[in-house]
């Protein structure tokens, strides 16, 4: 049976509705067996990321994905530019939420129908505090989104409109996520965090195998914006499933961007340590990325530098020109999605590198 294991203590812990992280402070992660990817499966199941249901962490009889997925997944690889035949963008901004958190949070909150729960609680900068909240509602379970007076109008608004509860807390990214923390200790919820929960990873982890279908190749380089690490931390485990299938070979280099004034892991990646140590967070656009204190911060920088990737950090300046840039090819993309196209920019690539960078985030959503 599967279980949770601490990253820090090596702990093992049964999977419940209530745990979330382990008594010494570790994060937890899934143990299993490597998952058998059998691609001729894939094609018996609805065009999304449920293709890859089959190395997911469900019981393999499960069905509870049936009545909640929206069809989330399976979003277009396109080529950014004729002149650059090499370089794509994938248009996660397609989802149903528009925006890439619907890959972790369809899985997750499957799962929490499955614990049978019956309430969440969720903290976020915004796109993830949607997603849950909208399939929260698909499960017909309540839902508590913390998050700042300071998000963006439209997100909050979406995540009113599925009926979930909003707490709108002052203070920093740290303080949101300790007071829903808080909130869950004393309710007893499902804390539905897409930084703590590892089925968050399960969904986020299709991003890889798409590109392993779509492109029929890996590709060399992706760039990955961080933030909590989701996207990165997803990707990454996906790709190593692939070669653990020996689908594939080698691990595509991981181009991790972060924003300039708020930049916790280009920190600790420069000065080579194991973890990032906090910041402070100088105020920056890109309000997805904006976490000054990633509890996964370990786990991103080990992928990264087992990629041999590496880190690139984007000044205030160089987001709205990227914005504007990417809105000029046809892709309007939010102000977080828009350091992807920075980072791609400040990139210095290899001859005939095959790159991909996610437009993660619909420009409708943000300022
Ligand atoms: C959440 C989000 C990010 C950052 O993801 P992390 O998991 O925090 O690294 C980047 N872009 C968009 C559009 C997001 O919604
Ligand atoms: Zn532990």
């Amino acid at each position: 049976m599967d279980q949770y294991s601490c990253n820090n203590c090596g702990k093992k812990h049964d999977i419940t509705p209530t745990i979330w992280k382990c008594e010494c402070g570790g994060v937890l992660d899934l143990v299993r067996d490597i998952p058998r990817i059998n691609v001729s499966s894939w094609n018996h199941y609805p065009n999304s990321i449920w293709r890859y249901f089959e190395s997911m962490a469900f019981a393999d009889n499960s069905k509870t994905w049936e009545t909640i997925t929206m069809g989330e997944g399976q979003t277009p690889l396109i080529v950014l530019d004729s002149h650059e035949p090499n370089v794509f963008v994938k248009v996660d901004y397609m989802m149903p939420t528009l925006s890439f958190k619907d890959r972790g949070a369809a899985v997750l909150m499957t799962k929490a129908k499955e614990l049978g729960v019956s309430k969440v609680i969720a903290d976020s900068s915004g796109n993830a505090g949607t997603a849950i909240a909208a399939y929260a509602a698909r499960c017909n379970i309540k839902c508590d989104i913390y998050l700042s007076e300071e998000t963006s109008p439209k997100k909050i608004a979406q995540v009113k409109a599925h009926g979930a509860m909003i707490k709108q807390i002052q203070g920093t990214r740290e303080d949101i996520a300790a007071a829903a923390q808080k909130a869950v200790e004393e309710e007893k919820a499902f804390y539905a965090s897409h930084v703590y929960n590892p089925f968050f990873y399960e969904g986020t982890k299709t991003y890889a195998y798409e590109i392993y279908e779509q492109l029929k190749e890996v590709p060399d380089s992706l760039i990955i914006p961080v933030g909590n690490g989701t996207l990165l931390l997803g990707a990454y485990l996906g790709f190593k499933e692939l070669i653990e299938n020996k689908l594939i070979e080698k691990m595509p280099k991981i181009i991790a961007i972060q924003a300039s004034n708020c930049a916790p892991l280009v920190k600790a990646f420069e000065k080579e340590e194991e973890k990032a140590d906090p910041v402070s967070n100088k105020g920056t656009l890109a309000e997805g990325i904006a976490i000054a204190a990633p509890a996964r911060s370990k786990q991103i920088l080990e992928a990264v530098r087992k990629t041999n990737g590496l880190f690139i950090d984007i000044k205030e300046e160089e987001i709205l020109s990227a914005r504007a840039k990417l809105a000029a090819k046809g892709f309007y993309v939010e102000l977080t999605s828009a350091v992807n196209y920075a980072g791609y920019l400040k990139y210095e690539k290899a001859a005939e590198e095959k790159i991909i960078i996610p437009l993660c985030g619909a420009g409708i959503k943000s300022k």
